[in-house]
């Protein structure tokens, strides 16, 4: 009997976490540190949305610089995993009868490779993404996640790489203050995980104007989902870096 493998929840935040020494940086490092050492990494990530579902199949992904405005530091890094086609094929038949589309035209997006980075710097676990599906609603999501739950019997890791509160349109991020909402919202969100509130958290709409403005456009809260959906029964839930800076929260999960 082999335990099962602990699942991750990772608030990202800035791609300069990828070359930055912090506090952040350095809990995500003490979080792989203290996991056992996976067979691969699934990734969810808040930058990959598609329609249907979609799931990386390259042997040898490529490092996917998915933004602007950063130093020429950032664009140079290269984060060369391999993929695990087989690790593709295993999703892809977990989730059917759903169509999933093996994908070549994506490589690893910086909600993956920024934290991995860190996490794994040898680059030598493989790493799989898949997609955020835009046409499922947020139970649909929550679904998807709890189809992956055989992978933790197998040695694979699943990461949720988003942030709880996420909205780059309601602050000034030249001041890391945090804004008022976005401290509220992140407090009754951690207390809904600890109360296992799935349904609450799934139906986010109904949280009220803290939550709106927190979740926003939604795809950096939906890798929660996936995380919380693979909970089980009676199983702890450790929560790190659990920063708001703006109105980004770098709130991180551990689950098992
Ligand atoms: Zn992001």
């Amino acid at each position: 009997m082999t335990n099962p493998m602990p699942v991750f929840f990772l608030g990202h935040g800035s791609p300069m976490n990828a070359i930055e020494d912090n506090a952040w940086t350095r809990g995500w490092e003490a979080a792989a540190a203290a996991a056992p050492e996976p067979r691969a990494v699934l990734c969810i990530s808040a930058h990959w949305e598609t329609q249907g579902l979609a799931v990386t199949a390259e042997q040898n992904p490529s490092t996917i610089h998915d933004f602007g405005g950063f130093p020429q530091a950032l664009f140079e890094v290269e984060y060369p995993a391999p993929g695990s086609p087989e690790l593709a094929r295993r999703v892809r038949d977990l989730l059917g009868p759903a169509p999933v589309r093996l994908a070549k035209d994506w490589g690893l997006d910086h909600g993956a490779w920024s934290v991995l980075c860190r996490m794994y710097p040898d680059a030598d676990v493989p790493v799989v993404q898949l997609s955020l599906d835009r046409t499922l609603d947020a139970q649909g999501h929550f679904d998807v996640g709890a189809r992956l739950a055989p992978l933790r019997e197998e040695g694979v890791l699943v990461v949720g790489s988003g942030d709880i509160v996420h909205n780059l349109r309601a602050a000034n991020f030249r001041d890391p203050t945090p804004v008022d909402w976005a401290l509220r919202f992140r407090d009754r969100a951690n207390a809904l995980i600890a109360a296992r509130d799935y349904d609450a958290l799934v139906h986010h709409e109904r949280l009220g104007e803290d939550a709106a403005l927190s979740i926003n456009s939604a795809e950096h809260y939906l890798p929660l989902l996936y995380v919380l959906a693979l909970r089980r029964e009676a199983e702890p839930i450790a929560t790190f870096n659990d920063d708001v800076f703006a109105a980004i929260s770098m709130t991180c999960l551990r689950v098992g």
